[in-house]
């Protein structure tokens, strides 16, 4: 490969080549959202990064088979294997069935996803489509002495485990400290250490969301589903596993665990991880309202914002970052994002403006070439970004004959601005919408003019509206109110 990527391995803590384990393919696997709320901007954010990913590795000549999926049932209120079903509360509450309740946010999910034009995973598959097999992974662990089963559940058994491998790899936690950092050690009921994990848990009466294994009539725990469906899908070891932070311990160290148990192998070749968004400086959480919707976000509807940003400008601001390093939303910073965002269309429209000049008083190649310099050095956006800017200065300079362009250089900077800007980070001209709302307005306004003319009898002037419309493809039509219309 001409241009080597290197990413931030979060096994290894370092920066490494990328070097997949049969190129062209890739498989890339990242945890996608449990479906019982709103999907909030935190996981837009992780999501949007490895959409970036998918699309620069896509770009690069990668076959990537990009694998997220939807947690529709196992995931508990917290990560102590206690609590209610996320999902099962949701519909308690809203006294729905579980499946609507997963039905509704993940179509929330996929329409919030759209709006940030991040292309669909190639496979999205669910927890419980996927049941048969994690009950077979279950079997497999406890087959090697590594899960055991009490009262109908079945824990992982990670003191066992730690004996050839090491839990903790991942997160760089060791075992000791973890269970010295154990607050209640009565708690543990059925679990041999307070670190064990379910595999499979017996289902309490009230559990509405439960299905026949060899232990009980139950559910799997939440951390398995991942083992499951990634290996099924990309195979035992695959290339890339992606998620936010947050998910590095418990979720991901269990994942590991649990392959490593069943498969032999190490599952995952490179580990990455997004950061955390906060919003004016301070964590986001809804009990202290200090949080923000996406549909909030877009139509400006709280009491943060002093109106409301397109996703494109969203997705610009996020990529303005680095997808591991902490980012702030607030008012100001999303209208400076706006306004850069304006400037970067500007200018890749001017392009085409511009009187091509013998010579060049700009390198394009070498700008192009630290433009793949920045998305090879771990995705780097802020800096492939920055560098895209100085193309703008190059070309608002030419366009005030302050600088030249040669026609080849000019055609070169088009396709690398819109490669980068359109297909890698992902952005959308928003000119195609806006001038749809101008059309409208027209239309509007001559509907109007038309009411008038008919006020006044001018039937002459009405006709000739209505007609002329027609002809360019715009029906009116007269309802008891008003009139309508439609535009082919
Ligand atoms: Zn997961």
């Amino acid at each position: 490969m001409e241009h080597p990527i290197k990413l931030y391995n979060t096994l290894t803590r370092q920066k490494e080549a990328f070097t997949p384990l049969n190129p062209p393919l890739v498989g890339m696997y990242v945890c996608g959202p449990t479906v019982y709320s709103n999907v909030h901007l935190g996981n837009c954010r992780t999501f949007i990064s490895f959409d970036m990913i998918y699309r620069y590795l896509t770009h690069m000549g990668y076959k990537v088979r990009y694998v997220r999926n939807i947690t529709d049932a196992g995931h508990l209120e917290n990560d102590a294997d206690s609590g209610e079903d996320k999902i099962a509360k949701k519909a308690r509450l809203e006294q729905l069935e579980p499946m609507e309740i997963v039905q509704r946010y993940t179509l929330d999910f996929r329409n919030v996803m759209a709006q940030f034009n991040a292309l669909p995973p190639s496979i999205e598959p669910t927890a419980t489509g996927h049941i048969v097999e994690q009950i077979e992974m279950i079997e497999k662990i406890l087959d090697e002495g590594l899960a055991y089963e009490v009262n109908g559940s079945v824990y992982f058994d990670v003191n066992k485990y730690n004996e050839t491998d090491n839990y903790g790899k991942l997160s760089g936690r060791n075992i000791e400290e973890l269970i010295s950092g154990t607050r209640d050690l009565d708690g543990q009921g059925e679990k041999r250490s307070p670190l064990d994990f379910a595999l499979w848990k017996k289902a309490s009466p009230e559990h509405i969301m439960r299905w026949p294994s060899p232990w009980s009539i139950g559910f799997p725990g939440w951390h398995l589903e991942c083992s499951v469906m990634s290996s099924k899908y990309l195979g035992e070891q695959f290339d890339i596993h992606g998620g936010g932070m947050d998910l590095k311990f418990p979720h991901h160290e269990c994942e590991i665990a649990q392959c490593n148990a069943a498969n032999k192998v190490e599952p995952v070749k490179y580990w990455m991880h997004t950061n955390m968004l906060t919003l004016n400086g301070k964590r986001m959480s809804k009990s202290t309202g200090n949080t923000l919707l996406p549909e909030e976000l877009f139509t400006g509807d709280n009491d943060i914002l002093d109106k409301g940003f397109s996703p494109t400008v969203v997705r610009f601001f996020m990529m303005q970052a680095h997808y591991a390093s902490p980012l702030d939303f607030s008012n100001d910073a999303l209208v400076a994002a706006e306004k850069g965002f304006n400037r970067l269309m500007e200018g890749i429209t001017t392009l085409s403006v511009i009187s091509p000049a013998k010579e060049s008083t700009f390198d394009v190649n070498s700008w192009k070439e630290s433009c793949y310099n920045a998305m090879n050095d771990d995705f780097n956006t802020p800096i492939l970004i920055a560098n895209l800017f100085e193309g703008i200065k190059a070309i608002n300079s030419a366009k005030n004959d302050k600088a030249s362009l040669t026609a080849d250089d000019i055609e070169l900077m088009r396709k690398t601005l819109t490669e980068f800007t359109f297909d890698v980070l992902g952005l959308k001209l928003e000119t195609e919408n806006s001038s749809s709302d101008k059309l409208n307005g027209v239309v509007e306004m001559l509907i109007a003019m038309r009411n008038e003319a008919r006020a006044t009898k001018n039937w002459a002037l009405s006709d000739k509206i209505r007609d002329e419309l027609a002809e360019l493809g715009i029906q009116l039509k007269d309802g008891k109110d008003e009139t309508g219309f439609t535009i082919n």
